[in-house]
C-alpha cells in the first residue's frame, strides 16, 4: 500500500497584526503540537514543515503522510491557537483559509477515464510500480464549514469510488440464479401489453409511459391485493399503513438516495413549489393561458422553486420519518407493515416502454424492522410466501435470483456480503418468462417483485435505535401490479379459461371493457 500524502498551506487571520512577542508563544505551541501527534501515532509523519507571521496573518504549511489530515489539524491548531493568542495578546482568530492543498493516494482500482469533482481544482492520476495513484487538489475557495464537516474526507472516497463505479458500471450487478419453478405450459406468445391494449383493458395517455387503468384490469389488480393479504400480510402478522408520497430532500438525502441521483438506479420526479402563492403572482401566467390556450413555460420557470424533493420512489424511505431519532421499544419488535396507498413515480429513461415499465406505477411495498435474527428470519418467511403467490396461486413460469444493487453494494459489510446464506445482506429478485420476447436461454425475464435485507442502513440513516441496544435492520420488497400482471397475461393471455382456479377464485366478476366505435 502506498502511502497517503497531504500537503497543505494555509492562511490563518487574525483581527490584529500579530507582534514580534508572539514568535516565541507560536513556536512553541507547535512544537508542541507536533509532538503530541507523533507521540500518539505509531506511524506515518506529520510535520509543520514552516510557518510565518505577515501582517494580521499566519502562514502555515503542513506536511504528513500517513498521518493526522493537515486540514483536521488546522481544525485544531485554530481553537487551541485563538486561546493562546487571544488570551495573551487580545487579538481574535477570525478564520481560515487555504492556498495550496493536495492529497495523494493509491486507488482500488485503475481510471479508465478523468473526471472533476466540486470543490477540486486538479484531480491527476498516475502509475507507479504497478500501482495506481491519484493527486487530489482541493480548490482553496472551499467553505471552512464544509471542511469542518467532513467534505475533504468524502472528496477523498468519492474519487475512489468513481474510479470503481467506471469498472463496475462496464459490469452487470451480480446475478446468480437460486430457484426455479421449472417449465411451465405457455397459453401465448403475444406481447401482453399489446393484447391488453386491444381488449380497452389499459390505454395510454398523452403523457409518457402512463395508462389508465380500466374497471376490467382495475378489477384483477384487486383480486392481487386480496391474495398478498391472504397469502403473506395476514399469515405473517403484517398491518397496513399509509407512507406520504411527496418525499423532501431531508429523507432521500437520509436514506442516500439523494446522491445516486440520476447515477443509474434512482431517477425520480422532482417536486418544486410556487414562490408566492398568491393570485396576483400568478396572474399574468392565467392570463396568459386564458388568451392562448397555452403554457407559458419561461414565465412559469420564474415563478417556481428549485426542487423541494419529489415524488415517491421506492415507496419506504419516507417511511422512516416516522421512527427517527427514536428509541423503540423491545416490544414493539418487529414491526411489520405493508403500503399501498399511493402510485410511486419513476422517469425511465429511453424510448416508449410497455406496461411493464411505466412512469406512474402501482407498487406494495413490504416493510419490516427487527434484531438481524428477526429480520433474517421474516425475509425468509416472505420470500416464501411470495414464491406461493407466484407459484401456487398464479401458477408463473418464474426464478429467483440472488442480486446486490448498486445501493446495496455502497452500503453492505463485505463479511455480510460474503455469507453463504441464501439471504443475509442482499437482494431477492422474482423474475417471469416472457414467451414473447424469445426463448427461455436467451430472452430477458421480467422482474415483477423482489425482496432485500438491508442490515442497519435505514436505522443508521435515520438515527433509530431500540431498547437495550439491540441492533436494527431493516428489509423491504416492492412489487408492482402493472409487472405481476404484464408478467400473468404474457404466459396465460386474456382467456379467462386459462387462467388457474386459485386466481379466478378471487374475480367475482371481470367488468366488460367498454367498446369504442
Ligand atoms: P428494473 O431493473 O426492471 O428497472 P428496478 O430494479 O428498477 O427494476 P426496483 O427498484 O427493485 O426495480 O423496484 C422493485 C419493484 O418495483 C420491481 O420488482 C417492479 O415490480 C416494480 N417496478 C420498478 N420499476 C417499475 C416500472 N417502471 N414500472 C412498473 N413496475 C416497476
Ligand atoms: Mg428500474
Ligand atoms: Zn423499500
Amino acid at each position: 500500500m502506498t502511502k497517503m500524502k497531504y500537503h497543505l498551506e494555509a492562511i490563518f487571520n487574525f483581527s490584529g497584526s500579530l507582534p514580534e512577542e508572539s514568535q516565541e508563544d507560536i513556536q512553541q505551541f507547535f512544537e508542541e503540537f507536533t509532538e503530541k501527534i507523533q507521540e500518539s501515532r505509531k506511524e506515518g509523519k506529520f510535520s509543520i514543515t514552516s510557518w510565518e507571521r505577515k501582517d494580521s496573518n499566519l502562514l502555515l504549511v503542513i506536511s504528513s503522510i500517513e498521518s493526522l489530515l493537515p486540514h483536521i489539524a488546522i481544525l485544531r491548531i485554530r481553537k487551541q491557537l485563538s486561546a493562546i493568542i487571544g488570551k495573551k495578546f487580545r487579538i481574535g482568530l477570525r478564520g481560515f483559509k487555504f492556498s495550496k492543498y493536495t492529497i495523494e493516494t493509491e486507488l482500488d482500482d485503475k481510471p479508465l477515464k478523468e473526471f472533476t469533482l466540486p470543490f477540486t481544482k486538479k484531480i491527476k492520476f498516475s502509475e507507479k510500480d504497478d500501482k495506481n495513484l491519484v493527486s487530489i487538489e482541493i480548490d482553496p475557495a472551499i467553505p471552512e464549514d464544509f471542511v469542518e464537516k467532513g467534505a475533504i474526507e468524502r472528496i477523498i472516497r468519492r474519487v475512489n469510488e468513481k474510479v470503481s463505479k467506471q469498472h463496475y458500471g462496464a459490469k452487470k450487478e451480480h446475478h446468480e440464479i437460486v430457484w426455479y419453478s421449472g417449465e411451465k405450459k405457455q397459453f401465448t406468445d403475444k406481447n401482453p401489453t399489446q393484447l391488453m391494449q386491444k381488449a380497452n383493458w389499459i390505454q395510454r395517455t398523452n403523457y409518457r409511459n402512463q395508462f389508465i387503468l380500466t374497471p376490467t384490469i382495475t378489477t384483477l389488480v384487486e383480486a392481487l391485493k386480496q391474495i398478498m393479504v391472504d397469502s403473506v400480510y395476514k399469515p405473517l402478522g403484517f398491518d397496513q399503513m399509509m407512507i406520504p408520497k411527496l418525499v423532501d430532500w431531508s429523507v432521500w438525502l437520509r436514506s442516500e438516495h439523494a446522491e445516486g441521483i440520476y447515477q443509474g438506479g434512482f431517477e425520480p420526479y422532482f417536486v418544486v413549489q410556487p414562490k408566492e402563492p398568491t393570485p396576483e403572482y400568478f396572474e399574468e401566467v392565467a392570463d396568459y393561458i386564458t388568451i392562448t390556450k397555452t403554457i407559458p413555460d419561461d414565465m412559469l420557470y420564474d415563478k417556481i422553486t428549485a426542487p423541494i424533493g419529489g415524488l415517491s420512489y421506492a415507496q419506504c424511505p419516507p417511511f422512516w420519518v416516522w421512527l427517527q431519532g427514536k428509541t423503540l421499544a423491545k416490544e414493539s419488535l418487529p414491526i411489520k407493515i405493508y403500503d399501498w396507498s399511493g402510485p410511486t413515480y419513476r422517469y425511465e429513461a429511453g424510448s416508449a416502454y410497455g406496461f411493464e415499465r411505466v412512469d406512474e406505477l402501482h407498487r406494495i411495498e413490504t416493510l419490516f424492522i427487527g434484531s438481524p435474527e428477526q429480520t433474517k428470519e421474516i425475509g425468509l418467511q416472505v420470500r416464501d410466501k411470495l414464491r406461493l403467490i407466484f407459484e401456487d396461486v398464479l401458477d408463473l413460469e418464474f426464478r429467483e435470483a440472488k442480486v446486490m444493487p448498486w445501493w446495496l453494494q455502497q452500503s453492505a459489510h463485505e463479511e455480510e456480503m460474503d455469507e453463504a446464506d441464501d439471504l443475509v445482506v442482499g437482494t431477492i429478485d422474482f423474475e417471469a418468462y416472457m414467451p414473447y420476447r424469445g426463448n427461455r436461454d436467451d430472452s430477458e425475464w421480467l422482474e415483477m417483485q423482489n425482496i432485500s435485507i438491508i442490515g442497519h442502513k435505514y436505522p443508521k440513516g435515520f438515527s433509530v435505535k431500540a431498547e437495550g441496544n439491540i441492533e436494527l435492520w431493516s428489509g423491504c420488497g416492492g412489487g408492482s401490479f402493472e409487472r405481476f400482471l404484464t408478467a400473468f397475461i404474457s404466459q396465460k393471455g386474456l382467456e379467462k379459461e386459462n387462467w388457474p382456479d386459485t386466481f379466478l377464485k378471487y374475480i367475482d366478476k371481470l367488468p366488460k371493457p367498454v367498446k369504442f366505435h
